[in-house]
């Protein structure tokens, strides 16, 4: 009998046989709060009646319109709709199926339009597995060890996060953008440098919101340099953190990003990314340098475009920002409760709390009980970090104030039951 490769580590152990809003249920017949969404991909909750019928109605009339072959209708509107909803200066998009596609695509486009081949990531980001998005992958050792050599042509500048570097709080941003000076004097030149790419929460590094002042300075020095900046919205997009894109909380009159990349949350679990910037900077992309068999699949996008009437018609960004405040001085409050947790973080229904041990010191084993306690009493969640020491709480933005407390209560057992 074939086996699953022994490398799949599972952060839980149930099978799921279906979901439904924010729950899943499982072969042992357990009911499960699923606060992991997928990797902060169900937007609209586990198969959502409309996202489900819209994809349905797609399977039986046209399942893969290839659209540098045919195009075909749900991409066309999804596109329109899309729009509504981009900053208005990113007037164009080009679809793939995944976030590192879309990041390999953003990284193609900068350097085709700049004709320079230096990108500047960002200490803890994470844009992907592929060899070019995990050379701009900081966020644990497991995405790079012994996978090199990667892509090259990256340069690594800080991200604004005090407790890491042991900078005072209030001067983070100018030492951050001090060191990015520094980096562009002596190892990435201007004239050399495409790209700076960013996250506006800080995801799988560990849940850090970025600045506003942060990202002045980035768009700022990107301006000052003639090169691009782009935003890696694949977690933060589609409402996640309470805004439907996470940099509207520090730029919300933009315009920051010269290219914007989502996935994930997009099309409800269905695979879907894209691009999206000016159309005169995608006309700088050569032709035929992006693309891919599946991206723009028309079942994708159907599930695209009914997500984003859902989240719409729903309230969601609203819903999240409401139950994501609701989520977060939770935390806080469980945190009062329990030393192991040195640090609650998060923007909307992007949340963490970061495990510590007595001396302030990462405490990747208390997390990871604190998640398999968790995991035991029914609700789902996912560390982050580059040790694993954070653990998560990135719940469909369908979750209602009684789900939300539900998921409390278990976590703050859970907390309890680690640190026994
Ligand atoms: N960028 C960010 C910010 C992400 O969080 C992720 C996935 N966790 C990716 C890119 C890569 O997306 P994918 O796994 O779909 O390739």
């Amino acid at each position: 009998m074939t086996a699953l490769s022994p490398q799949l580590k599972q952060a839980t152990p149930v099978l799921a046989e279906r979901g439904e809003g924010v729950h899943l249920y499982g072969a042992d017949g357990r009911r499960y709060l699923d606060f992991t969404a997928g990797i902060g991909v169900t937007s609209t909750g586990h198969c959502h009646p409309r996202v489900v019928a819209a994809a349905q109605r797609q399977v039986a009339t046209l399942i893969h319109g290839q659209y540098t072959t045919v195009m075909h209708r749900p991409l066309l509107e999804l596109t329109d709709r899309l729009g509504e909803f981009l900053p208005p200066t990113l007037d164009s998009v080009f679809y793939l199926n995944s976030g590192s596609e879309a990041v390999e695509a953003a990284v193609r486009l900068a350097r085709h339009a700049t004709g320079r081949q230096n990108i500047v990531a960002f200490h803890g980001g994470f844009h992907g597995r592929t060899m070019g998005a995990g050379a701009l992958t900081t966020s644990a050792n497991k995405f790079r060890a012994g996978i090199g050599p990667m892509m090259p042509g990256v340069a690594l500048a800080p991200f604004p996060t005090a407790f890491r570097y042991g900078w005072p709080q209030e001067q983070t941003v100018d030492f951050a953008l001090n060191e990015l000076d520094y980096l562009l004097a002596t190892a990435t030149a201007p004239d050399d440098t495409a790209a700076f790419i960013v996250e506006p929460v800080l995801g799988e590094g560990g849940y850090v919101p970025a600045d506003e002042r942060f990202l002045r300075g980035l768009r700022e020095r990107a301006d000052r340099i003639g090169a691009l900046l782009i935003l890696d919205e694949v977690q933060t997009g589609v409402g996640r953190t309470g805004r439907f894109w996470g940099h509207q909380h520090f730029v919300p009159q933009g315009p920051l990003a010269d290219i914007l990349i989502t996935a994930k949350g997009l099309a409800s679990g269905f695979p879907l990314s894209a691009i999206a910037a000016s159309r005169d900077l995608m006309a700088q992309a050569r032709p035929g340098s992006q693309g891919g068999t599946y991206g723009g699949n028309a079942v994708a996008c159907a599930a695209a475009l009914a997500t984003l009437e859902v989240v719409a018609q729903e309230k969601l960004v609203e819903n999240a920002a409401e139950q994501g405040d609701r989520l977060i001085a939770g935390l806080r409050a469980v945190a009062e409760r329990n030393k192991a947790i040195g640090d609650v973080r998060g923007l909307g229904l992007m949340c963490a709390s970061e495990f510590v041990d007595a001396a302030g010191k990462p405490d990747p084993a208390t997390a990871a009980r604190a998640q398999q306690e968790a995991s035991a009493r029914g609700l789902l969640l996912l560390t982050c970090g580059a040790t694993g020491n954070v653990v998560r709480m990135i719940p469909p933005l369908v979750v209602d104030a009684g789900q939300i407390d539900e998921g409390l209560a278990l976590w703050e057992e859970s907390v309890e039951a680690a640190v026994a």
